[in-house]
Protein backbone atom coordinates (compact mmCIF):
# COMPACT_ATOMS: atom_id res chain seq x y z
CA UNK A 1 0.00 0.00 0.00
CA UNK A 2 2.66 2.30 0.81
CA UNK A 3 4.33 2.29 -2.45
CA UNK A 4 0.95 2.82 -4.23
CA UNK A 5 0.41 5.84 -2.15
CA UNK A 6 3.71 6.97 -3.00
CA UNK A 7 3.58 6.45 -6.75
CA UNK A 8 0.13 8.44 -6.29
CA UNK A 9 1.66 11.56 -4.82
CA UNK A 10 2.53 13.01 -7.85
CA UNK A 11 -1.00 12.56 -9.14
CA UNK A 12 -3.84 15.38 -8.84
CA UNK A 13 -6.13 15.60 -5.96
CA UNK A 14 -8.87 14.61 -7.60
CA UNK A 15 -11.70 12.60 -7.36
CA UNK A 16 -12.26 9.62 -10.71
CA UNK A 17 -15.16 11.69 -12.07
CA UNK A 18 -12.69 15.07 -12.28
CA UNK A 19 -13.33 17.00 -9.32
CA UNK A 20 -9.96 19.12 -8.21
CA UNK A 21 -9.74 19.21 -4.44
CA UNK A 22 -7.40 21.37 -3.44
CA UNK A 23 -4.73 20.08 -0.72
CA UNK A 24 -2.78 22.44 1.48
CA UNK A 25 -0.12 21.88 4.50
CA UNK A 26 -0.50 23.04 8.01
CA UNK A 27 2.87 24.60 8.81
CA UNK A 28 4.68 26.29 12.43
CA UNK A 29 8.53 25.79 12.47
CA UNK A 30 10.47 26.49 9.39
CA UNK A 31 10.05 23.52 7.28
CA UNK A 32 12.03 21.98 4.68
CA UNK A 33 9.88 23.38 1.43
CA UNK A 34 11.25 20.67 -1.31
CA UNK A 35 10.17 21.27 -5.15
CA UNK A 36 8.64 17.64 -5.01
CA UNK A 37 6.72 19.08 -1.87
CA UNK A 38 5.79 22.81 -3.70
CA UNK A 39 4.08 20.33 -6.68
CA UNK A 40 2.29 18.42 -4.62
CA UNK A 41 0.41 21.25 -2.76
CA UNK A 42 -1.63 24.23 -3.45
CA UNK A 43 -0.36 26.09 -0.98
CA UNK A 44 -0.14 26.91 3.20
CA UNK A 45 -3.69 26.70 4.66
CA UNK A 46 -2.53 27.36 8.12
CA UNK A 47 1.08 28.81 9.42
CA UNK A 48 0.57 28.93 13.15
CA UNK A 49 2.61 31.88 13.51
CA UNK A 50 2.83 31.30 17.51
CA UNK A 51 4.54 27.85 16.91
CA UNK A 52 8.17 30.30 16.85
CA UNK A 53 6.80 32.39 19.40
CA UNK A 54 6.65 29.36 21.92
CA UNK A 55 10.29 28.42 21.31
CA UNK A 56 11.58 32.17 21.76
CA UNK A 57 12.80 33.56 25.00
CA UNK A 58 10.98 36.72 24.57
CA UNK A 59 8.42 38.54 21.58
CA UNK A 60 10.27 37.97 18.94
CA UNK A 61 10.90 41.89 17.48
CA UNK A 62 9.65 43.11 14.14
CA UNK A 63 12.38 42.79 12.58
CA UNK A 64 13.18 38.66 13.35
CA UNK A 65 9.13 38.30 12.94
CA UNK A 66 9.58 39.60 9.47
CA UNK A 67 12.47 37.12 8.12
CA UNK A 68 10.16 34.05 9.71
CA UNK A 69 7.54 35.45 7.66
CA UNK A 70 9.53 35.68 4.34
CA UNK A 71 10.90 33.05 4.52
CA UNK A 72 7.63 31.09 4.17
CA UNK A 73 6.16 33.91 1.52
CA UNK A 74 9.45 33.40 -0.54
CA UNK A 75 9.89 29.41 0.27
CA UNK A 76 6.28 28.66 -1.03
CA UNK A 77 5.94 31.28 -3.71
CA UNK A 78 3.84 31.75 -5.81
CA UNK A 79 1.42 29.08 -3.83
CA UNK A 80 -0.58 31.32 -0.68
CA UNK A 81 0.46 31.26 2.12
CA UNK A 82 -2.63 32.03 5.01
CA UNK A 83 -0.60 33.47 7.97
CA UNK A 84 -2.56 33.23 11.55
CA UNK A 85 -2.40 36.02 13.97
CA UNK A 86 -0.47 34.92 17.42
CA UNK A 87 -3.16 32.47 18.60
CA UNK A 88 -1.97 32.14 22.24
CA UNK A 89 -3.40 31.02 25.59
CA UNK A 90 -6.01 27.76 25.82
CA UNK A 91 -2.89 24.86 25.85
CA UNK A 92 -0.46 27.47 24.10
CA UNK A 93 1.44 29.33 26.62
CA UNK A 94 4.95 31.76 25.55
CA UNK A 95 7.06 31.45 29.00
CA UNK A 96 7.46 34.90 29.26
CA UNK A 97 3.73 35.98 29.22
CA UNK A 98 2.23 33.51 31.40
CA UNK A 99 -1.38 33.65 31.29
CA UNK A 100 -2.99 31.83 34.68
CA UNK A 101 -6.43 30.89 34.24
CA UNK A 102 -8.76 28.33 35.84
CA UNK A 103 -10.74 27.58 32.29
CA UNK A 104 -7.68 28.73 29.68
CA UNK A 105 -9.80 27.51 26.40
CA UNK A 106 -12.75 29.63 27.85
CA UNK A 107 -10.88 32.63 28.18
CA UNK A 108 -7.92 35.27 27.24
CA UNK A 109 -6.99 33.34 23.97
CA UNK A 110 -5.86 33.98 20.25
CA UNK A 111 -7.67 37.68 19.31
CA UNK A 112 -9.07 38.57 22.65
CA UNK A 113 -5.07 38.68 23.89
CA UNK A 114 -3.73 40.22 20.63
CA UNK A 115 -6.77 42.72 20.54
CA UNK A 116 -5.68 43.27 24.35
CA UNK A 117 -2.41 44.36 23.37
CA UNK A 118 -2.41 46.35 20.18
CA UNK A 119 1.01 46.69 19.90
CA UNK A 120 2.07 43.03 20.11
CA UNK A 121 -0.39 42.89 17.54
CA UNK A 122 0.60 45.93 15.79
CA UNK A 123 4.34 44.57 15.34
CA UNK A 124 3.00 41.41 14.07
CA UNK A 125 0.85 42.78 11.22
CA UNK A 126 3.78 45.19 10.40
CA UNK A 127 5.89 42.53 10.25
CA UNK A 128 3.46 40.55 7.73
CA UNK A 129 3.21 43.55 5.47
CA UNK A 130 6.77 43.94 5.22
CA UNK A 131 7.62 40.14 4.60
CA UNK A 132 5.17 40.66 1.94
CA UNK A 133 6.89 42.88 -0.11
CA UNK A 134 7.89 41.83 -3.48
CA UNK A 135 5.52 39.25 -2.96
CA UNK A 136 1.83 38.78 -3.96
CA UNK A 137 1.26 35.28 -1.90
CA UNK A 138 0.26 36.60 1.46
CA UNK A 139 -2.94 36.09 3.18
CA UNK A 140 -3.90 37.19 6.73
CA UNK A 141 -6.18 34.80 9.22
CA UNK A 142 -7.33 36.20 12.56
CA UNK A 143 -8.04 32.96 15.21
CA UNK A 144 -10.63 32.86 17.72
CA UNK A 145 -12.96 34.94 16.63
CA UNK A 146 -16.12 35.40 18.81
CA UNK A 147 -18.04 38.94 17.78
CA UNK A 148 -18.19 40.50 14.45
CA UNK A 149 -16.40 43.46 16.44
CA UNK A 150 -12.85 41.64 16.55
CA UNK A 151 -13.18 41.52 13.02
CA UNK A 152 -13.71 45.14 12.44
CA UNK A 153 -11.09 46.18 15.34
CA UNK A 154 -8.29 44.07 13.64
CA UNK A 155 -8.95 45.28 10.67
CA UNK A 156 -9.09 48.78 11.89
CA UNK A 157 -5.45 47.42 12.87
CA UNK A 158 -4.11 46.03 9.52
CA UNK A 159 -4.94 49.45 7.96
CA UNK A 160 -3.41 51.40 10.48
CA UNK A 161 -0.51 49.53 10.26
CA UNK A 162 -0.36 49.91 6.12
CA UNK A 163 -0.53 53.73 6.83
CA UNK A 164 2.12 53.88 9.30
CA UNK A 165 4.53 52.00 7.19
CA UNK A 166 3.10 54.41 3.92
CA UNK A 167 4.14 57.37 5.97
CA UNK A 168 7.81 55.74 6.45
CA UNK A 169 7.84 54.98 2.76
CA UNK A 170 6.73 51.42 2.81
CA UNK A 171 3.81 50.69 0.21
CA UNK A 172 2.16 47.97 1.36
CA UNK A 173 -1.30 46.83 -0.22
CA UNK A 174 -3.91 44.98 2.01
CA UNK A 175 -4.04 41.22 1.80
CA UNK A 176 -6.44 39.19 1.50
CA UNK A 177 -7.76 38.78 5.47
CA UNK A 178 -9.98 35.05 6.88
CA UNK A 179 -11.94 34.79 9.84
CA UNK A 180 -11.16 31.29 11.76
CA UNK A 181 -14.54 29.62 12.42
CA UNK A 182 -13.60 27.76 15.51
CA UNK A 183 -16.23 29.14 18.25
CA UNK A 184 -19.81 28.28 17.55
CA UNK A 185 -21.10 31.38 17.66
CA UNK A 186 -19.83 32.02 14.23
CA UNK A 187 -22.01 29.27 12.70
CA UNK A 188 -24.97 31.86 13.27
CA UNK A 189 -23.00 34.59 12.29
CA UNK A 190 -21.67 34.12 9.18
CA UNK A 191 -23.22 36.80 6.55
CA UNK A 192 -22.39 39.59 9.33
CA UNK A 193 -18.56 37.73 8.94
CA UNK A 194 -19.06 37.64 5.70
CA UNK A 195 -19.36 41.02 4.54
CA UNK A 196 -15.73 41.67 6.39
CA UNK A 197 -13.85 38.69 5.62
CA UNK A 198 -12.42 37.60 2.37
CA UNK A 199 -12.50 33.88 3.29
CA UNK A 200 -13.12 31.26 6.36
CA UNK A 201 -11.35 28.51 7.49
CA UNK A 202 -12.64 26.20 10.00
CA UNK A 203 -10.64 24.64 13.03
CA UNK A 204 -12.61 22.19 13.32
CA UNK A 205 -10.09 20.84 16.54
CA UNK A 206 -11.76 23.84 18.50
CA UNK A 207 -15.01 23.97 16.84
CA UNK A 208 -15.40 20.37 17.58
CA UNK A 209 -13.85 21.10 21.62
CA UNK A 210 -16.50 23.97 21.88
CA UNK A 211 -19.70 22.58 20.42
CA UNK A 212 -19.08 19.50 22.87
CA UNK A 213 -17.70 21.04 25.46
CA UNK A 214 -15.02 18.84 25.66
CA UNK A 215 -11.76 20.10 26.95
CA UNK A 216 -9.09 19.08 23.41
CA UNK A 217 -6.54 17.98 25.64
CA UNK A 218 -7.96 15.94 28.81
CA UNK A 219 -7.44 12.74 29.07
CA UNK A 220 -10.35 11.65 31.18
CA UNK A 221 -13.06 12.60 28.78
CA UNK A 222 -10.81 12.31 25.49
CA UNK A 223 -13.27 9.36 24.30
CA UNK A 224 -15.98 12.32 24.11
CA UNK A 225 -14.12 14.27 21.99
CA UNK A 226 -14.73 13.31 18.35
CA UNK A 227 -14.90 15.53 15.47
CA UNK A 228 -17.17 12.78 13.84
CA UNK A 229 -20.02 13.79 16.43
CA UNK A 230 -23.01 13.97 14.25
CA UNK A 231 -23.58 17.61 15.83
CA UNK A 232 -19.97 18.74 14.72
CA UNK A 233 -20.95 16.74 11.26
CA UNK A 234 -23.84 18.67 11.16
CA UNK A 235 -22.38 21.91 12.01
CA UNK A 236 -19.58 21.80 9.39
CA UNK A 237 -22.25 20.87 6.61
CA UNK A 238 -23.89 24.30 7.66
CA UNK A 239 -20.58 25.73 7.32
CA UNK A 240 -20.05 24.83 3.96
CA UNK A 241 -23.72 25.41 2.60
CA UNK A 242 -23.49 29.17 3.93
CA UNK A 243 -19.99 30.04 2.46
CA UNK A 244 -21.55 28.88 -0.56
CA UNK A 245 -24.75 30.91 -0.49
CA UNK A 246 -21.83 33.95 0.60
CA UNK A 247 -19.61 33.28 -1.96
CA UNK A 248 -16.78 33.05 0.06
CA UNK A 249 -14.02 30.64 0.04
CA UNK A 250 -13.90 28.20 2.91
CA UNK A 251 -11.53 25.49 3.67
CA UNK A 252 -10.77 23.49 7.04
CA UNK A 253 -7.65 23.51 8.80
CA UNK A 254 -7.91 21.35 11.57
CA UNK A 255 -7.11 17.50 12.14
CA UNK A 256 -10.37 16.32 10.51
CA UNK A 257 -8.73 17.61 7.09
CA UNK A 258 -6.03 15.40 7.62
CA UNK A 259 -7.58 12.14 8.30
CA UNK A 260 -8.98 10.24 4.93
CA UNK A 261 -12.68 9.49 5.91
CA UNK A 262 -12.83 13.02 7.93
CA UNK A 263 -11.59 14.55 4.63
CA UNK A 264 -14.16 12.81 2.24
CA UNK A 265 -17.01 14.10 4.50
CA UNK A 266 -15.21 17.77 4.14
CA UNK A 267 -15.30 16.93 0.18
CA UNK A 268 -19.11 15.70 0.14
CA UNK A 269 -20.22 18.84 2.01
CA UNK A 270 -18.40 21.26 -0.36
CA UNK A 271 -15.34 22.49 1.28
CA UNK A 272 -13.05 24.42 -1.09
CA UNK A 273 -9.89 22.81 0.39
CA UNK A 274 -8.04 21.15 3.00
CA UNK A 275 -5.37 21.77 4.98
CA UNK A 276 -3.09 19.21 6.76
CA UNK A 277 0.56 18.65 7.97
CA UNK A 278 2.16 17.09 5.68
CA UNK A 279 2.50 13.51 6.71
CA UNK A 280 -1.46 13.50 6.35
CA UNK A 281 -1.32 14.37 2.31
CA UNK A 282 -0.41 10.81 1.26
CA UNK A 283 -3.88 9.31 2.59
CA UNK A 284 -5.96 11.58 1.96
CA UNK A 285 -5.17 12.13 -1.54
CA UNK A 286 -5.35 8.60 -1.68
CA UNK A 287 -9.21 8.47 -0.53
CA UNK A 288 -9.77 11.50 -2.78
CA UNK A 289 -8.41 9.34 -5.80
CA UNK A 290 -10.66 6.59 -5.20
CA UNK A 291 -14.57 8.24 -4.31
CA UNK A 292 -16.43 9.95 -6.88
CA UNK A 293 -17.62 13.27 -5.70
CA UNK A 294 -21.67 12.02 -5.30
CA UNK A 295 -20.27 9.28 -3.58
CA UNK A 296 -18.78 11.33 -1.24
CA UNK A 297 -22.49 13.82 -1.10
CA UNK A 298 -23.64 10.37 -0.47
CA UNK A 299 -21.64 9.55 2.49
CA UNK A 300 -22.20 13.30 3.97
CA UNK A 301 -26.19 12.43 3.53
CA UNK A 302 -26.06 8.58 4.99
CA UNK A 303 -23.74 9.75 8.01
CA UNK A 304 -26.11 13.21 9.11
CA UNK A 305 -28.91 10.40 9.53
CA UNK A 306 -26.74 9.06 12.35
CA UNK A 307 -27.39 9.80 15.75
CA UNK A 308 -24.49 8.90 17.53
CA UNK A 309 -20.38 9.53 16.85
CA UNK A 310 -20.07 5.79 16.68
CA UNK A 311 -22.63 4.60 14.57
CA UNK A 312 -20.49 7.19 11.94
CA UNK A 313 -17.88 5.79 13.26
CA UNK A 314 -18.42 2.51 12.37
CA UNK A 315 -20.41 3.51 8.66
CA UNK A 316 -17.48 5.66 7.55
CA UNK A 317 -15.35 2.66 8.35
CA UNK A 318 -17.53 0.19 6.27
CA UNK A 319 -17.85 2.52 3.70
CA UNK A 320 -13.88 3.04 3.59
CA UNK A 321 -13.39 -0.71 3.36
CA UNK A 322 -15.20 -0.38 0.16
CA UNK A 323 -13.41 1.83 -1.25
CA UNK A 324 -9.88 0.44 -0.45
C1 LIG B 1 -8.25 24.31 15.07
O1 LIG B 1 -8.69 24.77 16.12
O2 LIG B 1 -8.79 23.39 14.43
C2 LIG B 1 -7.00 24.85 14.48
C3 LIG B 1 -6.62 24.53 13.26
O3 LIG B 1 -6.24 25.66 15.24
P1 LIG B 1 -5.35 25.14 16.46
O4 LIG B 1 -5.32 23.64 16.40
O5 LIG B 1 -4.02 25.79 16.27
O6 LIG B 1 -6.11 25.67 17.64
MG1 LIG C 1 -7.94 26.62 16.97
Amino acid sequence: LTEVLEHEQDLPSETPDGHAVPLMVNTGLAIDTTATLKKRISGVGLYRTEVPFMIAERFPGEQEQMRLYRDQLESFAPLPVVMRTLDIGGDKDLPYFPIDEANPFLGWRGIRVTLDHPEVLMVQLRAMLRASQGYDNMQVLFPMVTNVDEVDDALRMLDRAIRELAEEGITATRPKVGVMLEVPATLYQLDALAERADFFSVGSNDLTQYLLAVDRNNPRVASLYDACHPAVLSALARLAEDARRLKKPISVCGELAGDPAGALLLMGMGFDALSMNAPSLPRVRAAIRRVPLDAARMLVQETLALNTPTAVRSHLFTQLSEWQ
